[in-house]
């Protein structure tokens, strides 16, 4: 597999090629896709490339493009799903033509499948999961027919009706279509279309003990719904075939199948089976755990729709597998954080600077704007008074030459206020510095400075009085390899113990307390942050989206 950074065209992709031609040329007349989540899990990233490639075709095209739940399979499926796959979708941006349900389809499908019977295409077996398995034979060598293949129509009709009134315990008959048991393709070598399963489903209930499997459900559920470009990841290739017959035998609306790569994201995993792990084993706080590809787990750490859509964009839609660096995608968060983020001053590891020239009791609102790329983003005030916090980091014993913040003797300019000098440093009984002394310049002001005093260093700060102390929860990636898919071990055993942080010493100025739910902020000189789901004025809690620069990439080339 390779590694693809970014592969922006305006060239029409693959997909929208065929559907161009399939236009001009008659085949069909407007476009109707479908985007079918199986309601077993929370969407994640992967979904959201699907689910921006079906809507995308119809809108290009200006057609349309169905939710289709593909709920067939009772036991793994439950109705938070339902409502969490329904929300992610309106939050990326996209609107439904109609909400549909496989489920929906049980006595159409159950008709379909007497069709078959009749025909002579399908019969009841009465052998095991295990017998079926090995009797289908090998890619090399041809399977062996069931000795109830030949049962009559009648008696297969039948045992069916019986199988649907419950007379029959589960694993001890399915439907098989009969189709060709020395096909090259194993899924054309006599398929299972029916199991019975007595397991309530969160929309029929008890009415079904017997549910179709997903390929006799899903070809025929596009053909049900008319669905023009039945688009789905590679791994469906080898199903085509069955698709196609099922739809041909039973004489129904002509879908097609197409087929494109997955999402594969390095230092994630994508499969929704090992993503319900991480959740009901606690490796993660929930589905919509911040560290989590989940399209929830991104909304809480501060993804935008928009970042996520340009990511699905700049990906292209591709015919082989390829894996995409996270950095990607936090390229794209970043750069649509600096349009619109709010930017705010919080120091992250504080030590305190007292101005010895500043008058006790006085406090200065000074004003400053919300976000310099975003005028429209409005203004607000930051007070500044005798004692400040800065950044630790920000002040340095016996500097370098070329170290342009803070040290005896030197100058920096506190970021929206004054020039500041220091003075003196006063040390903790470790002999660590703990407040240091400076003087003000008071022509200094930013925007109005007439000192005529140059400093090369600007730093940020918060006034102590004001300050607030907030919680910020710093998330790194979740797993510490590259490419899981190519690690022997189980993927648990790469899981980064360092992948959250927590700091509970983070001082923010006082505009903070008026964040809203959907703001998003840059902490100026580290990072993008959104308030956390917990966020309340009491407790100010905040989750690092992305830092500013790609420390990841840095790390990878040093
Ligand atoms: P899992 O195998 O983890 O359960 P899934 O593919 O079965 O995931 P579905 O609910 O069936 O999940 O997926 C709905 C749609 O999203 C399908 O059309 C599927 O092909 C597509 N999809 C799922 N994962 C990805 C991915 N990583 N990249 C692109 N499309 C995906
Ligand atoms: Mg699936």
């Amino acid at each position: 597999m390779e590694i693809i950074n970014s592969s922006k065209e305006n060239a029409l992709n693959f997909i929208e090629e065929i559907i161009e031609q399939d236009l001009k040329s008659g085949k069909c007349k407007s476009v109707l896709t479908r985007f079918p989540p199986e309601p077993n899990g929370y969407l994640h990233i992967g979904h959201a490339k699907s689910i921006c490639l079906n809507f995308g075709l119809a809108l290009k095209f200006g057609g349309k493009t169905n939710l289709r739940f593909d709920d067939t399979n009772p036991s793994k499926e439950e109705v938070e799903y339902v409502d969490s796959i329904k929300n992610d979708i309106k939050w990326l941006g996209f609107e439904w033509a109609n909400e549909f349900y496989a489920s929906d389809y049980f006595t159409q499908l159950f008709e379909f499948a007497l069709i078959l019977i009749r025909k002579g295409l399908a019969y009841v077996d009465d052998s095991s999961a295990d017998e079926i398995a090995k009797s289908k034979g090998t890619p090399t060598t041809s399977g062996i027919g069931s000795i109830y293949r030949d049962r009559t129509i009648a008696e297969n009709e039948s045992l069916f009706l019986k199988m649907k009134a419950g007379e029959f315990p589960e694993g001890s008959k399915t439907l098989r279509a009969k189709i060709d048991l020395g096909s090259v393709n194993m899924h054309m070598r006599d398929p299972i279309l029916y199991r019975i399963k007595f397991f309530p489903h969160h929309r029929t209930g008890n009415q079904w003990c017997i549910y179709p499997m997903y390929d006799f459900a899903h070809g025929q559920s596009d053909a049900i719904e008319q669905i023009t470009h039945s688009v789905c990841t590679l791994e469906f290739i080898p199903h085509r075939e069955l698709y196609d017959w099922f739809i041909e035998q039973l004489e129904l609306f002509p879908s097609k199948q197409y087929e494109f790569a997955r999402l594969n994201l390095t230092y994630t995993i994508m499969s929704k089976r090992k993503l319900l792990e991480l959740v009901k084993e606690n490796y993660v706080d929930g589905w919509d755990d911040p560290r989590l590809p989940t399209l929830s787990g991104l909304k809480r750490r501060g993804y935008t729709p928009e970042s996520i859509r340009e990511f699905c964009d700049r990906i292209g839609v591709a015919k082989r597998d390829s894996l995409i660096d996270m950095s990607l995608l936090e390229f794209c968060v970043r750069e649509h954080l600096n349009k619109v983020a709010i930017r705010r001053m919080v120091v992250f590891n504080p030590i305190k600077v007292i101005i010895d020239n500043w008058e006790e009791g006085i406090v200065e609102e000074l004003t400053s704007e919300n976000n310099p790329e975003d005028p429209g983003a409005g203004t607000r005030t930051i007070p500044f008074s005798k004692e400040l916090y800065i950044e630790a980091d920000d002040f340095m014993v016996d500097p370098p030459k070329k170290y342009f913040r803070l040290a005896i003797g030197r100058s920096v300019r506190l970021k929206n206020a004054y020039i500041i000098t220091c003075n003196d440093v006063i040390n903790d009984e470790k002999g660590r510095p703990r407040e240091l002394h400076c003087d003000y310049i008071k022509a200094s002001r930013s925007g109005n400075d007439t000192s005529g005093v140059k400093v090369q260093g600007t730093i940020h700060w918060v006034s102590i009085p004001h300050a607030i102390p907030i919680q910020i929860n710093e998330y790194d990636r979740l797993f510490t390899s590259e490419n899981l898919a190519l690690e022997e071990s189980d993927f648990k055993d790469f899981i980064n113990p360092n992948s959250l942080t927590i700091n509970t010493n983070a001082f923010a100025e006082p505009s903070i307390l008026e964040s809203e739910m959907t703001d998003r902020f840059q902490f100026m000189r580290k990072g993008y942050y959104c308030p956390d789901k917990n966020f309340t004025k009491e407790k100010p809690i905040f989750n690092r989206t992305v830092t500013l620069k790609d420390a990841w990439a840095k790390i990878s080339k040093e």
